[in-house]
Order: structure tokens, then sequence, then C-alpha cells
């Protein structure tokens, strides 16, 4: 079983709106934070994956749901098209955007995986812009 949801928190800048999978091995498992950028996804065998990559295609893919029509698929891949025309930048700013109008869960209290300090300093040597979100 798949759970997706907003919950937990972020390791690196506390924001308490991150965008989590978690479940059964074997599928993509993973955080994100749109606020600061910081993500982690893997599936438990041979693909892992650190930073904004680890989750902006699922948030692309959220986004893109926002606009599906009950009977066609046609919207879904047109903004899927435009998403990736756009800068990792502005698909997160975004994804901030959408994060902050929606209602927090409470299901997860931090983050799906366990991060080491190095983690943490790892992701902020980025140096990306972090919103306003705390
Ligand atoms: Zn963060």
């Amino acid at each position: 079983m798949l759970t997706e949801t907003l919950s937990g928190k972020c390791p690196c800048c506390g924001y308490d709106k991150l965008l989590q999978r978690y479940g059964s091995l074997g599928y993509h498992l993973l955080d994100g934070c749109a606020n600061c950028g910081f993500g982690y996804s893997s599936n438990h065998y041979d693909d892992d994956d650190f930073g904004v990559g680890a989750w902006l295609p699922y948030a692309k893919h959220i986004l893109s749901c926002q606009y599906i029509e009950p009977e066609t698929d046609e919207f879904y891949e047109r903004s899927m098209v435009e998403l990736n025309k756009l800068s990792d930048e502005e698909v997160r700013r975004m994804v901030f955007e959408w994060c902050e109008k929606q209602e927090r869960a409470d299901d997860v209290d931090t983050t799906i995986f366990t991060y080491t300090d190095e983690d943490v300093e790892k992701h902020k040597a980025f140096g990306l812009p972090v919103f306003n979100g705390t």
C-alpha cells in the first residue's frame, strides 16, 4: 500500500507541509520540501535521488492532475508539457503556493526517511532560495 500525504517536518527549514509518499517497499517513497527544495526519494533497491530532482517530477504530476477533465487526459498532457518548459525554481514556487493552500495532514510527524546532519548540510550547500514558509 502506498500513501501520499502533505505532512511531516523538513529537516532543513522546518516547513511542515512536505510532499510525502510512504508505504510498501518497492514503490518510490519520498520526502519533498517545496519551501527550501530539500528532498530524497528511494525505492529501497537500486534507485534513489537527493535534492529537488527527487520530488519535482512527482510534484509536476500533482499540479497537472489539477487540470484533468473527467473525459480526457488532454489537459494533463498539456500541463505537463507546459510545466516541463519552466525552470525547477519556477515549478517549485508553484508547488509551494499549492502547498500553502492545502490543509496539512497530521499522519507523519517528521520525515519518511531518516536524515543525518551531513544530509542537511549537503542540501544547504546547494544554496537554494527558501520561500517564506516555516
Ligand atoms: Zn525545507
